[in-house]
């Protein structure tokens, strides 16, 4: 009958109003911006840089190598390579990006530079209060805007930032067992030399 789904979505509507007065759980509507739903875990909205520790610059894990910005599909990650190297987490010397810019007025959100990234050091991040009132470089967000700590990482996506931790963690162990592997061979052939 013609209708008919008028007329269901109606009864719909009318009891979830009746029973909004009996159960809490009906009340579906948030009085945003004071309340606000929590977002789902797989939410994501642009990317962010996560560092380890307290320092952005000294914890920052991204290593310059440009992978994802040569597989960005719309083209809008620009990085600039450093000429001196900082330590990385598993204290190897290695190159960070003096530039590290995102056009978040381009960016798609496919998380494409998410999975291409070796290091584990860009992650799309739920942040989606970012209009402004100024049409061009507002939305150019710099080094400073998408360092993130791994504590923000964390509170954003729990499961995802526990597994990243774990895995980092046994890199660094299996870094360091070949490290004093390597160490221990040396030791006897610099005692005969000596
Ligand atoms: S999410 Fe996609 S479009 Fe956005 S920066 Fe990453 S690769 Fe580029
Ligand atoms: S974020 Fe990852 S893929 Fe992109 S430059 Fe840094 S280390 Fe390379």
């Amino acid at each position: 009958m013609i209708g008919t789904g008028i007329l269901k979505g109606m009864a719909v509507t009318a009891r979830n109003f009746v029973g909004s007065y009996f159960e809490k759980e009906r009340l579906i509507t948030v009085q945003y911006p004071e309340e606000r739903n929590p977002l789902p875990e797989n939410y994501r909205n642009f990317p962010f840089l996560p560092y380890d520790g307290d320092d952005p610059h000294a914890g920052l894990r991204c290593v310059a190598c440009k992978i994802c910005e040569k597989e960005c599909p719309p083209q809008c990650i620009y990085i600039v390579k450093s000429e001196d190297k900082k330590p990385d987490y598993m204290g190897k010397p290695q190159f960070y990006p003096k530039v590290f810019d995102i056009d978040i007025s381009v960016c798609m959100s496919c998380q494409i530079c998410v999975e291409v990234c070796p290091f584990e050091a860009i992650k799309m991040d739920k942040d989606f209060e970012l209009s402004r009132r100024e049409r061009f470089d507002a939305l150019l967000l710099r080094k400073s805007d998408l360092a993130k700590s791994n504590e923000y990482y964390h509170s954003i996506c729990p499961t995802d930032a526990a597994e990243v931790d774990a895995k980092l963690a046994t890199a660094a162990e299996a870094a360091a067992k070949k490290k004093a592997v390597a160490a221990a061979a040396a030791t006897p052939a610099t005692s005969a030399s000596g």
